[in-house]
């Protein structure tokens, strides 16, 4: 189970090896992490380059650093793929991950102290959204907005984003910013709902796209830009690219974004990264992509499908994108989030525990899980493995209490990651 570039490693066995051991998890076991996917070779390759080695704080043309004429040419086509993929009029492509895209977003908008209306961090809101661990909490002043209730009336869909609270809190506590885009939520976010109630009190917009990003750069899922002041989102879920972030913008925005990524808040960026985005940014402007991002949710309703009739049931009522957020108490009284997850990574199939709305239990054992199709779409998995693949979860769950079952469930799972393997290229 080689790697590419696994012959620079031999004078370091014991990184080569750790290396080859997740490529080898990856490849066996079922990705099922909502915010992960598989990246390209030529994504990875861009990655391991020696554009690692270069120092270019600034922007194209405007560098701190001499040597800058070729990573000059790398950053502006990274920069030009993003606005062509998006038809944005400004991208900043150095944020080295979606937070830091966040942060230079608010430090763009907003001064310290000004108030921020977003998601609830319990109802699928994202830690840089206000949680009071994270230093967001700390230098701006966080309102929440969350779902609405649970319904049992079949005609009204409960525990979608409540669009009425979010207006009611906009007018009550004048926001400079309000902030969609959510880390655990599984309907369609339209940026207009939210550009109405913006402009009613005067407030920036900004969308996190952190998890659908891909989705709408493949028509899966309607786009925020031109329609948000500020989008902001990470290249590495379902846009499928390296790990980090970037921001798009319009030009009046674009030197008060540009100054907040740096020198604001970042150093020198990451420009291996930011070649790795730019090839990216060119796989997902082709109609490969279009079919996967539309594949990708296909996958999830037929997933969640087959997991409502096993008898959990669906936060939200459905899905409209790559996830799926299970309530498990339906399922199983007893069981946990976290003993879910357990029993599934012992089955081989990595998923993670979520808080469900309301959630009786703690956010550290929970009575949900998330699922998403993002990686397993790009490995070639369909409708008909996303039926398998619920099956295996039922089994898995009910036998969680026994090693060899739960053993046996795991050979079955290598046997279907064997027929979709995410890196052919990379040999047996
Ligand atoms: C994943 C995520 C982020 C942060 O991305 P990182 O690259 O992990 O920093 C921000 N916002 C939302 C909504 C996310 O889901």
């Amino acid at each position: 189970m080689a790697f590419d570039g696994e012959q620079w490693l031999s004078k370091d066995p014991e990184i080569a090896r750790l290396i080859n051991q997740e490529t080898k998890r990856q490849r066996t076991t079922l990705q099922l992490i909502a915010s992960e996917n598989f990246t390209s070779p030529a994504v990875m390759a861009a990655t391991g380059s020696t554009l690692t080695n270069k120092y270019s704080e600034g922007y194209p043309g405007r560098r701190y650093y001499g040597g800058n004429q070729i990573i000059d040419e790398v950053e502006d086509l990274a920069r030009e793929r993003l606005k062509a993929l998006f038809g944005a009029e400004h991208a900043n492509v150095q944020p080295h991950s979606g937070a830091n895209a966040n942060l230079a977003a608010y430090m763009a908008l907003l001064d310290p102290g000004d108030t921020i209306l977003a998601m609830r961090l319990d109802q699928g809101g994202h830690l840089t959204h206000g949680s009071p661990a994270s230093l967001t909490s700390k230098i701006y002043h966080f309102v929440s907005y969350g779902l609405t209730p649970r319904s049992n009336d079949a005609d009204i869909l409960g525990e979608v984003i409540d669009l009425d609270q979010v207006r009611d809190l906009a007018l009550a506590e004048r926001p400079k910013l309000i902030v969609a885009g959510a880390t655990a939520y599984a309907r369609t976010i339209d940026a207009r709902d939210y550009r109405s109630i913006a402009d009613e009190v005067g407030a920036y917009f900004m969308f996190d796209a952190a998890h659908p990003a891909g989705l709408i750069a493949g028509g899966a899922h309607p786009s925020p830009v031109g329609i948000a002041d500020v989008v902001t989102f990470t290249t590495h879920k379902t846009l499928r690219g390296p790990r980090g972030g970037a921001i798009l913008c319009r030009e009046a925005l674009a030197k008060k974004v540009d100054s907040a990524v740096f020198p604001g808040l970042q150093g020198g960026p990451l420009e291996h990264a930011i070649a790795a985005k730019a090839v990216a940014f060119k796989e997902a402007n082709t109609p490969a992509f279009e079919s996967y991002a539309h594949q990708v949710v296909a996958n999830a309703a037929a997933l969640g499908h087959a997991l409502t009739r096993e008898g959990f049931r669906l936060i939200s009522g459905g899905t409209d994108n790559h996830l799926v957020l299970l309530d498990l108490t339906t399922f199983d009284g007893e069981l946990t989030g976290k003993e879910a997850q357990e029993a599934m990574d012992a089955a081989g199939i990595t998923a993670n525990r979520n808080t469900i709305p309301d959630d009786p239990r703690s956010p550290f054992i929970t009575s949900g899980l998330r699922l998403g199709t993002a990686a397993e779409t790009t490995a070639g998995m369909g409708c008909d493995e996303m039926a398998t693949i619920a099956s295996l979860i039922t089994r898995a769950l009910r036998a969680r209490h026994d090693l060899s079952q739960l053993a046996s469930i795991r050979d079955e799972v290598a046997a279907l990651c064997g027929r979709f393997d995410p890196y052919p290229e990379f040999g047996a």
